[in-house]
């Protein structure tokens, strides 16, 4: 018998994707694992357990002990749930590492070896395995079904022998893998869309979806990686003048801005908020990470007074889960398809020598083995305690 990957119901409130899906599941069995499901865990996302146990899984009690192999999750463990694992179990998910280091810390005194799906290098071969990606494009998606059920107006032209009606004007901020879904989704629905970013090559990749650049003649900001660097103080405060216009001739504003390890960039102020027109929306996918538009709550949606009536702003939050079929089937594959860098004729097999492997690794045999990760947890003061009901 193989390692035991076992899937888990997901515990946090509002969160409706699974790791596995039964084309994954059959992908896992392939690679010589045995698979066990905790049962119902894939229920919201409408993959059932017969659906699982057709393909080989195994139904599992929700929240039966793990006893070693792979877990695979999708929201980051609790500190508890990382001391709960026998030492040697290996955790491959998103584990957002520099948001909880009590998880982290756990995981490095407990001995467990993490994998941080979020961490995984940005490279070709990385493709996919990408959940940052995978669930980003989802999210481009939904920040415009979401931007467009609120708007309460048509979003392409149209003509008819009664008149006439306008085509939204979409202005999306930040153009990374969500903001380029949604300039092609907000396109798609006769949208007429601008964008803006900071990276060199974000002109061109907006062109490519449809969008029209808006070059505020800012300088670009690149950072390793393919990502954006943060803005100094005045160049950002610069950016939010330059936008103010575009703004406040906009219907929908969308805003995806981010840059990794910091708070969100600061694009869209209460001022500018304003001085848009009545009946327009915005959509702030960063609501969550400190919001690229002033006053977005995460979860929230929330009229602000205008002149002459109010708009619409909308703080995004759990939106991968208003599609949880879907991110759950892609999320799923990118799993199974680490899970095959470390699988080898069924048995675990890790290879620090693939930058696929080290990189994502968080934690290892006791040690925080990402350096940026290490740095932001503090050092283990003493010999962890036995936890309750492990061997
Ligand atoms: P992200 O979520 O970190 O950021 C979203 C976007 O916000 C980025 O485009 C970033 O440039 C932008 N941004 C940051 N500060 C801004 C500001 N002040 N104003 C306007 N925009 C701002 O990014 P992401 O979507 O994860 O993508 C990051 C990069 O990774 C992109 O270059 C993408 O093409 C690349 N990528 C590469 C691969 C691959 O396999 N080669 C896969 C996926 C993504």
């Amino acid at each position: 018998m193989g390692v035991v990957v076992r899937v888990r119901a997901e515990r946090s409130p509002g969160e409706r994707r699974v790791a596995a899906s039964p084309e994954s599941v059959r992908k896992l069995v392939a690679a010589g694992a045995s698979v066990e499901i905790e049962s119902g865990a894939g229920a919201a996302s409408l993959m059932t357990d017969a659906a699982y146990s057709d393909v080989g899984a195994q139904i599992v009690a929700p929240g039966a002990a793990v006893a070693g192999g792979i877990l695979f999750h999708v929201r980051p463990l609790s500190a508890a749930e990382m001391a709960a694992l026998p030492p040697g179990t290996v955790t491959l998910g998103v584990d957002d590492p520099f948001q909880n280091a009590d998880a982290v810390a756990a995981a490095r005194d407990g001995g467990v070896t993490s994998f941080a799906l979020d961490m995984l290098p940005r490279i070709s071969r990385a493709q996919s395995m990408d959940v940052l990606s995978s669930q980003a494009l989802l999210a481009g998606y939904r920040l415009v079904t979401l931007a467009a059920d609120a708007f309460g107006r048509m979003f392409g032209m149209t003509m008819t022998a009664a008149g006439t009606l306008a085509p939204a004007r979409v202005l999306v901020l930040g153009a990374g893998v969500a903001g380029l879904q949604a300039i092609a989704t907000a396109k798609r629905l006769g949208g007429v869309v601008s964008a803006n970013d900071v990276r060199a090559a974000s002109a061109d990749e907006v062109r490519s979806v449809g969008g029209t650049f808006i070059d505020l003649d800012l300088g670009t900001a690149d950072a390793a990686g393919g990502y954006a660097k943060e803005l100094a103080e005045d160049r950002a405060r610069r950016q939010q003048e330059l936008l103010a216009p575009h703004v406040a001739a906009s219907d929908i504003v969308i805003t995806t801005a981010a840059v990794p390890g910091r708070a969100a960039p600061r694009l869209v102020t209460a001022a500018m908020v304003s001085a848009m027109k009545p009946g327009s929306v915005l959509v702030d996918l960063a609501a969550e990470s400190g919001g690229n538009i002033e006053g977005s709550v995460a979860g929230e949606r929330r009229a602000v007074a205008v002149s002459g009536g109010a708009v619409t702003l909308i703080g995004a939050r759990d939106i991968q889960s208003d599609l949880a079929p879907d991110a759950s089937k892609l999320y799923a594959m990118n799993c199974a398809n680490f899970a095959a860098l470390i699988l080898k004729e069924g048995e675990l097999v890790l290879d620090f020598e693939d930058e696929l492997v080290a990189g994502s690794a968080v934690t290892h045999g006791g040690r925080i083995v990402n350096e940026r990760v290490a740095a932001t947890v503090p050092a283990a003061t003493s010999v962890p305690e036995p936890v309750e009901g492990r061997a």
